[in-house]
């Protein structure tokens, strides 16, 4: 493998300038977000808006890798002098800076779809309201320097990477999310998502043998015991929602935990403007 700098790949389709963005590959290792934005390109679309379709980090597609030096999604955003994942963030922000933006990628943990958003961009709670999914979560103060604070991009997981639910899912993903901004014609499914906040992550010792007992968006109320260890028992110390958690999606940690901020989108805006 050469440490050739590849750019990020942008195809621009439809009317005038690019207002909205469908980006895949992320993570290198996810193809179905790659594979969505590549079924755009082909797809003879009723473009309404100008669009870019981008494949965000084309070498680590080719490589079937999460990154080549760094995780692109904590990088944001970005360095032109950086390794290869800092340049692909500045040169990704440049692009998306000014659109509204759906990026895709795939878990190991939840088939079902749902939404990243970050408190910075109040746009993208708007944004991922009117998405076909369950659960909106933020993700600010735990994962930071992820695409999600460069523009209005709204994350979505549409499932088990490398499936091909997934796959279906994510163009399924990407079509309603055209439709939604206008830049398709036809309306999409509704939905009326519950929102949260991630808290943490939890963390799992490298090499363990560990086995999970709990869902994600499921409550795990506090003294639950959540996660076995080699032979010790994980218990909640508080209530709290696993978001992200599997057995081995990372190495040091079974996922993230979530509180739940509602379903009212007015009301998680009223309790800000009180905070501040
Ligand atoms: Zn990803």
């Amino acid at each position: 493998m050469t440490d050739e700098y590849v750019p990020p790949e942008v195809t621009v389709a439809g009317p005038g300038e690019p207002e909205v963005a469908v980006v895949g590959g992320i993570h290198g290792d996810e193809p179905s977000g790659v594979r969505a934005v590549e079924r755009l390109r082909e797809a003879d679309l009723d473009l309404q808006r100008g669009a870019a379709f981008v494949v965000a980090n084309p070498a680590a597609v080719a490589a079937d890798r999460r990154f080549l030096d760094s995780d692109l999604n904590r990088v944001f955003p970005g360095d032109p002098d950086g390794d290869r994942e800092h340049r692909l963030a500045d040169e990704l922000c440049d692009v998306l800076d000014s659109l509204v933006t759906l990026s895709i990628h795939g878990t190991h943990s939840c088939p079902e779809p749902f939404a990243l958003v970050h408190r910075s961009q109040p746009a993208e709670y708007e944004l991922a309201s009117k998405l076909p999914v369950r659960h909106v979560v933020d993700h600010s103060g735990v994962n930071e320097g992820t695409v999600t604070s460069c523009g209005c991009v709204v994350e979505i997981e549409v499932g088990i990477q490398g499936t091909d639910a997934a796959a279906a899912a994510a163009e399924r993903q990407a079509l309603a999310f055209l439709r939604r901004v206008g830049a398709l014609p036809g309306s999409p499914p509704r939905s009326s998502p519950r929102f949260y906040h991630m808290t943490g992550a939890v963390p799992k010792p490298i090499g363990a043998d560990a086995e999970l007992y709990v869902e994600n968006f499921e409550l795990v109320p506090r003294g639950t015991v959540f996660a076995r260890v080699d032979d010790q028992d994980l218990v909640a110390e508080d209530d709290f929602y696993p978001v992200l958690m599997s057995e081995c999606g990372y190495a040091d940690i079974f996922g993230y935990e979530a509180r739940k901020l509602g379903d009212s989108l007015r009301k998680i805006e009223a309790s800000w403007l009180a905070e501040a």
